[in-house]
């Protein structure tokens, strides 16, 4: 229970993230000074969009950072994004969406080990999520923006066309 209780509470960090948007199929380095439950607010020297969609790697290994464990990677949407003193610094604040382990292709042998939905067998790195799903960084980020209950359901909604 006293573990639960400081889990919902905000905890101050300064943990090194990578984050990629735009689909650009690179990392970048951003600093992360604050998780919670659902939320994340971190420094980056590039602007985010309010509502924008993107995919975030937590660099291995995290000290001080139990609290989001045992997850690696997760898409978020932002909620806002100030401009900071420091020029060019900005403070972005998030929302967490899906989470997911990250796998490097290379390191498990198994055909099954490329994107599920579009089938890319060229990236580097696959994200497991929580219903055993294996997905590109983009598949994941885009099914995250989805409002259905589970990543399967998106999924299916997906494949019949049935995306809002
Ligand atoms: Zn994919």
């Amino acid at each position: 229970m006293e573990r639960e209780r400081r889990f919902q509470g905000r905890e101050n960090i300064n943990v090194p993230i990578l984050y990629e948007k735009d689909r650009q199929d690179s990392y970048h380095q951003a600093i992360m000074y604050n998780v919670s439950m659902d939320g994340m607010y971190f420094e980056s020297n590039q602007m985010f969009s309010q509502g924008e969609y993107f995919f975030i790697k937590l660099k291995d290994p995290l000290p001080g950072f139990e609290s989001v464990k045992p997850y690696d990677a997760c898409a978020a949407q932002v909620k806002w994004c100030k401009k900071t003193k420091t020029d060019p610094s900005y403070k972005v604040g998030v929302k967490r969406l899906l989470k997911a382990e990250i796998f490097k292709k290379e390191a498990v042998e198994t055909p099954t080990l490329c994107c599920e939905l579009c089938a890319n067998t060229s990236m580097q790195e696959v994200v497991k999520t929580d219903e055993q799903l294996y997905l590109c960084r983009n598949c994941f980020t885009y099914l995250s923006q989805l409002h259905g209950k589970t990543l399967k359901a998106n999924i299916n909604r997906f494949m019949v066309g049935n995306v809002i």
